[in-house]
């Protein structure tokens, strides 16, 4: 008698080959048979009738690092089928740390990815200081997903140069020992690898840049002969020039990459974007990684899959916030403020006035010097590759108003809640173009979901259920992707570069880590903002429709939308190579 079979489903085993009718056996947390018509016999049988049984998904780029303390759903990602998520991206983390630098690191996370610090205050309680212990507290605190972890580069200079110098100076050579010796205790623990940026913009909230993008080559070496000599581990990081504010610098960033990944025999992998100022310099790096690949060195850009975008709206970001009558607004709750809004008076005023310069802490304001062809509707069946008509702009011209005059009324809609899409990257042409060539390349990986981050801009982290919705059903505006090619990109491809080979397939000895997706009823719901975080901070979050089970380590952890209680989710660790 084992534990669960699921009967009857349609088997994608994330290797990317066909789906094939079948039954999947688990016993104690693992898959023990994977076939047609299993005839063993199991405590509990779920139905998988008409439905596609999948690994679990793997979602590399979070930022969840706090949120794990005080969130055991890890919501939203467990509402999108992602049974383990990395965390420690871009340079960032919470460990190592001394107790006089804790109120550093987490202004440096909270700056860089815009998470409230009330919530971070009142969230994380510290009870760490190597990364050892750190690893410790993530696996012992009961989570419905699996957590894994790279180091933070910021953190380790913290740590190894104090809360000063490390924002300012390059290290010592006694200080880089330090780095590296922490770094190979951090991965001989169970951690995926590291993190780093050489990116100025990322700033804490003090506007100080990270403490990364101070480091020097024979910094940088000394971590990367850490990694040659462990032979584990993955290097990620957010590049120079990433936001498109040192458009030549690519050459240099993928030039440095590749020589890392040579240096550390491991793989590297990275965020791009297209961006509208120099929209064809992805593919310079798509390219350079094949040209890698073809000498068997790894670099892996990762992208989202879809336009980049922002959601517009009163409660995130607008483009009223620094109008003289808005301000005068102050801190109003949003049902008076929206009471007042639709003054016929103060309406007028506003609409008049010209912005106030936006103080130099509040980066994202540069992007309300917008285009209203690059903001949309966002309707109960959101629509990630609207076409032009779809457009801000194409609406204002229907009804010959004035684009900012209509986005205003639109942000008063559904009583204030209402949110618009503004693409930002991978949109320059207007449709998924490029977000097609990018998830077909054979080097490209799936990322930049940002789960946890950016809680006021963005809710990416639902990427998962839109992967699977839109390039392997809805997609109308250009070529779908078979579905088996859309799961593999999302669990046995990133599991391996990660080094967590016991899962992201389903095969006999690995995890069961599974969803039961019925295809023709799987939706995403439109993105809400909620104040659930501590301290009632708020963040942005998205549902979806259409998961019949999610299971962590052969545990139920969601069935039918709802979360079953069960906590099974412990550390995910690197297997060696
Ligand atoms: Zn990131």
């Amino acid at each position: 008698m084992i534990d669960l079979v699921i009967r009857g489903g349609q088997v994608i085993d994330g290797s990317g080959s066909g789906a094939t009718p079948g039954d999947v056996a688990i016993d104690a947390g693992r898959i023990v048979e994977v076939g047609p018509s299993l005839t063993l016999s199991a405590r509990r049988e779920l139905s998988a009738d008409g439905a596609y049984v999948t690994p679990g998904f793997v979602d590399i780029h979070t930022h969840y690092d706090a949120q794990v303390l005080w969130d055991p759903l890890v919501s939203p990602s467990s509402e999108h089928g992602v049974t383990s998520v990395v965390i420690g991206n871009c340079g960032l983390g919470l460990a190592p740390v001394r107790p006089p630098d804790r109120p550093a690191v987490q202004r440096l996370l909270g700056g860089v990815e815009d998470i409230p610090q009330d919530a971070l205050d009142e969230g994380i309680q510290w009870s760490w200081e190597n990364y050892p212990e750190y690893l410790k507290a993530l696996d012992s605190s009961p989570r419905s997903v699996e957590v894994g972890a790279l180091v933070g580069h910021a953190a380790l200079r913290v740590y190894a140069m104090g809360g000063e110098r490390a924002y300012r100076d390059a290290a010592r050579p006694d200080e880089i020992a330090e780095m590296a010796d922490q770094l190979r205790q951090a991965l001989a623990a169970g951690a995926l690898g590291l993190s780093t940026s050489r990116s100025p913009l990322h700033c804490d909230c003090d506007g100080r840049s990270t403490p990364s993008y101070f480091a020097l080559d024979e910094e940088l070496n000394a971590l990367a002969e850490v990694f040659r000599s462990e032979g584990r581990g993955v290097i990620e990081l957010s590049f120079r020039g990433s936001a498109g504010d040192d458009p030549d610098a690519i050459e240099g960033e993928l030039a440095w990459m590749r020589d890392f990944a040579v240096r550390a025999k491991r793989p590297v992998t990275f965020g791009i974007a297209q961006l509208d100022a120099c929209p064809d310099r992805w593919k310079l790096a798509y390219d350079r990684a094949l040209d890698a690949r073809a000498v068997g060195i790894e670099l892996r850009p990762q992208t989202l899959g879809r336009m980049q975008s922002v959601l517009v709206g009163l409660q995130t970001v607008h483009p009223f916030a620094y109008r003289p009558s808005y301000l005068a607004l102050g801190e109003l709750p949003l049902a008076e403020r929206v009471q007042r809004l639709r003054d016929p008076a103060l309406r007028q005023r506003i609409l008049s006035e010209e912005p106030l310069p936006a103080p130099e802490n509040d980066p994202f304001a540069v992007l309300f010097d917008y285009a209203g062809d690059r903001v949309f509707i966002l309707d109960e069946n959101p629509d990630y590759e609207p076409g032009p008509e779809k457009s801000l702009a194409a609406l204002a011209r229907r009804e010959a108003r004035p684009e900012i005059e209509v986005l205003y009324d639109l942000l008063l809609e559904e009583d204030g809640q209402s949110l618009l899409l503004y693409a930002v990257a991978n949109y320059s042409a207007g449709d998924h173009g490029v977000a097609y060539e990018m998830l077909s390349h054979p080097c490209s990986l799936m990322g930049l979901g940002d789960g946890g981050a950016h809680c006021g801009l963005i809710c990416d982290a639902s990427v998962p259920t839109f992967l699977l919705t839109h390039w392997s059903r809805d997609r109308q505006r250009g070529p779908r992707f078979p579905i088996e090619w859309i799961v593999h990109k999302q669990t046995a491809d990133p599991a391996a570069l990660f080094g967590l080979k016991d899962r992201g397939l389903l095969r006999p000895g690995l995890r069961a880590d599974i969803n039961v997706i019925d295809f023709s009823q799987l939706q995403l719901e439109r993105p809400r903002v909620v104040h659930d975080l501590p301290a009632a901070g708020r963040r942005l979050v998205q549902g979806a429709r259409g998961y019949v089970a999610t299971l962590v380590a052969g545990q139920i952890t969601r069935e039918h939308g709802r979360d079953t209680g069960a906590r099974p989710g412990g550390l995910a660790r690197a297997h060696a190579v």
